[in-house]
């Protein structure tokens, strides 16, 4: 089965070789306050800095999902409001939450093929945006995201970069909290997350002191500067990140392969109209997630013979799960995935 599901997704082939390594080498029944713990999850933080190229000057917390990083970001770094800037459904699931816990929060609403006008922001500590919108296979331009910073200086910015972390090539200076669980770009299994956050955002959460949960965001911190975490951990999961991550490429190029490979597919798609690109305009495209629009009927049959065919799409997500389908491009899809995904459109559509 080839598995286009943009999360959980297509895992690295070596996941199972690790694993076993892991297994045998006793590090999945360690302490999490002992050395080899402590070795494991340093080394993991320097090669997530050096592979994704994150500045040495922010800090790297491990936890269980973006959901998780969600409710943290609202605890930790908000004291009465966010504001929740969005245009599909994981950007509106994350407003949902974080009104449970501040009620004065607001949301800022866009359409899939616009950006968020600039002036009708109103003015907030902390803004919260979806970097790669999974659901409708967008994704916020960088020239967007400088521009938001020279605006909002003053507030934080947080940007869920769930399905675009570790395949594009993020310019985390634009942000002061990113975060991505691991089963979408990683190419891992599912049960881990990582957030990066700056140093704006680290003074912040020590001013507003929250302590009130076991995963507050300070307490997480204070565990991860001594290379430890403030429960027993995924271990089997940071494993795998690491040896991943080490025979990883570049994320320069990493998002280069990703972006040529998006433009070879779009173009042999031209041979299929039945198909459509679901986001119109190529600035908003995302580079990892692509939401294809159809007939109804035309995508049950499709995805019904797609999985006869040993090929896995993703169903359309949330309001467009009956008129759409989307399809990952992420780091662990080898060329010749797409060539048979590509070659069975040929015969399907002839
Ligand atoms: C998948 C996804 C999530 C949820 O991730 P979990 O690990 O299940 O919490 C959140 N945001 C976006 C953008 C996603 O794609």
């Amino acid at each position: 089965m080839i598995n286009f599901y943009p999360g959980p997704s297509k895992l690295y082939p070596e996941i199972g070789t690790y694993l076993q390594e892991a297994f045998q080498s006793g590090i999945l029944e360690m302490n999490h306050r002992s050395e080899a713990f402590m070795e494991l999850y340093a080394s993991t933080k320097n090669l997530l800095k050096e592979k994704l190229n994150i500045p040495e000057d922010y800090e790297i917390v491990l936890v269980s999902s973006a959901t998780e990083c969600w409710e943290i970001i609202s605890q930790s770094f908000v004291e009465k409001a966010s504001v929740h800037l969005f245009n599909g459904a994981f950007g509106e699931k994350w407003f949902d939450y974080a009104k449970k816990i501040h009620s004065a929060s607001s949301a800022v609403c866009f359409e899939a093929h616009e950006l968020p006008v600039m002036q009708e922001m109103p003015k907030a500590e902390l803004l919260a945006l979806t970097h790669n919108e999974t659901s409708n296979g967008t994704a916020l331009p960088d020239s967007f995201q400088v521009q938001l910073r020279k605006e909002f200086s003053h507030s934080l910015i947080a940007y869920d970069a769930t399905s675009s972390m570790a395949g594009y090539n993020l310019q985390w200076k634009n942000g002061d909290i990113w975060f991505a669980s691991v089963q979408k770009c990683f190419g891992l299994p599912p049960g881990l997350a990582i957030m990066v956050v700056s140093p704006e955002a680290v003074d912040r959460a020590a001013f507003i002191k929250d302590d009130r949960y076991y995963n507050s965001f300070n307490y997480i911190l204070g565990n991860a500067r001594k290379n430890q975490t403030h429960h027993t951990p995924n271990i089997s999961n940071i494993y795998l990140l690491k040896s991943t991550l080490r025979q990883r490429a570049d994320i320069e190029n990493i998002h280069q392969d990703l972006m040529e490979r998006k433009l070879h597919f779009f173009e042999e798609m031209k041979q299929f109209p039945q198909l459509q690109n679901y986001i119109l305009s190529s600035d908003q495209q995302s580079d990892t997630v692509f939401c294809l629009r159809a007939e109804e009927p035309a995508i049950v049959k499709l995805k019904n013979a797609t999985k006869e065919n040993g090929i896995l799409l993703g169903n359309g997500y949330g309001s467009l799960k009956n008129t759409t389908f989307r399809i990952a491009n992420f780091p662990a899809l080898l060329q010749a995935d797409f060539d048979r995904l590509l070659l069975f459109f040929a015969h399907f559509f002839k």
